[in-house]
């Protein structure tokens, strides 16, 4: 595998996660929101997201910006990443699947929201969340620069550790002990680790 071949499969992979989200958007679109937690901060931190995991990797793969970070690039980290971005993308589909009508992009409580349990989140309370720091991961071993390759690492991680404890914080305030008890017997992101 090339340096070229890397950069354009990890276009492909952000192309097949826009179009496994068009369904679930359309439906949230449908979806009334009973209660929201959305402010300036959760704007920023999705801004952070969305800037290291599209905006800089996007301008690094169109124009080869920025040069001076570049590094050699090795076969094999391509087939890691690939790997990687394949495994991401199942977490994808299955906790769309699985949260359903319950899906937001940000931090919202909707009409009839259920509390998921089954399925994937019976494993993890946050395999989309998985998927994301997956996807980052993979990121950085198929674009062979210093800046763009980790900086989807860095940009998650804002949103995440600036998101999950007030998700968490909301959930416990909509579904109390039963969203306590569901806390006891799952991780966060990594089954049985954290
Ligand atoms: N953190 C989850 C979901 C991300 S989508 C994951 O990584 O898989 C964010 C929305 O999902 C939040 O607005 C919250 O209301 C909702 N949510 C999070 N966990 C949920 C669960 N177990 N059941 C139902 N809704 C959930």
């Amino acid at each position: 595998m090339t340096g070229a071949a890397a950069k354009i499969i990890w276009l492909v992979f952000c192309a097949a996660w826009f179009v496994l989200r068009l369904q679930p958007r359309r439906r949230s679109r449908r979806t009334p929101i009973r209660q929201s937690a959305r402010d300036t901060r959760e704007i920023v931190l999705l801004g952070c997201s969305l800037s290291g995991l599209g905006i800089v990797p996007l301008i690094y793969v169109v124009t080869g910006l920025p040069r001076f970070a570049d590094y050699p690039f090795i076969a094999a980290q391509g087939y890691v990443g690939v790997a990687i971005s394949g495994a991401a993308l199942w977490l994808f589909y299955r906790s769309h699947r699985d949260l359903g009508h319950n899906w937001s992009v940000s931090l919202d409580l909707r009409e009839r929201h259920t509390l998921v349990t089954t399925g994937i989140y019976a494993n993890v309370r946050h395999p989309m969340y998985t998927g994301f720091w997956l996807m980052a991961l993979a990121q950085l071993f198929l674009l062979p620069n210093w800046i763009a390759g980790p900086i989807g690492l860095a940009g998650f991680g804002a949103l995440f550790f600036g998101r999950v404890r007030r998700e968490e914080e909301m959930m416990i305030s909509a579904f109390g002990e039963e969203y306590r008890s569901y806390m006891r017997r799952t991780a966060r992101v990594v089954p049985w680790i954290y």
